[in-house]
């Protein structure tokens, strides 16, 4: 590409807008460089194939992710400040997300290898209906499942608990393969101001 830009948007700034956490007040400025700038818009559809295949599933503001490993590692290039859990099939876990992090990184192992389609169910215990996501994307050489919940819809959570299972979907109908429990809080606030 022969296009150049003088002042191109930030890696992590297309990152913020791939995942739609943009404040609203920037996100007018940004579409429109983004829609005059050939450079730029470009650099968001390299980031938007990267992340094929990602799934999102959105309800009342509650917004997840999964998305492959080579999505993580473009983060953590862009400098995003990632935490990460890391669970196995039966495991549960203390989990919150600071003020400064950019995204809570979910990775889930379960034997994968012969799946041909994968779901994932989301329940948490606040009397929200079950978010089941389809057919989602999954390394069966690694084992891994990566769900990335929406940071600034976690940022606002209180106490809760979430519970995520894989379901693997096949002729002869669903077979469990895996319950994973995040027993999440808000992030203490830091000492007294000054
Ligand atoms: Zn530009």
């Amino acid at each position: 590409m022969t296009v150049t830009c003088a002042n191109p948007i930030g890696y992590e700034t297309l990152v913020a807008y791939w995942l739609n956490e943009v404040p609203p007040q920037d996100e007018a400025a940004l579409e429109e460089h983004l829609f005059a700038c050939a450079h730029c818009s470009a650099r968001l559809e390299q980031l938007a194939a990267l992340a094929a295949g990602v799934r999102t599933a959105a309800e009342n503001g509650r917004v997840s992710l999964v998305v492959s490993g080579g999505f993580v590692e473009a983060m953590q290039r862009s400098g995003l400040r990632l935490r990460e859990y890391r669970l196995g099939p039966g495991e549960s876990v203390n989990c919150t997300i600071g003020a400064d992090d950019h995204a809570v990184v979910s990775r889930i192992r379960a034997p994968l290898a012969g799946v041909k389609r994968l779901d994932l169910v989301l329940a948490s215990d606040r009397g929200e209906q079950e978010q089941r996501m389809a057919d989602i994307p999954f390394d069966a050489a690694s084992g891994e499942v990566i769900v990335i919940p929406q940071a600034a819809w976690l940022k606002n959570m209180p106490a809760f608990t979430m519970r995520m299972r894989l379901i693997a979907v096949g002729e002869r109908g669903d077979a469990p393969i895996g319950e994973y429990v995040f027993d999440h809080s808000p992030q203490q606030g830091s000492a007294a101001p000054g």
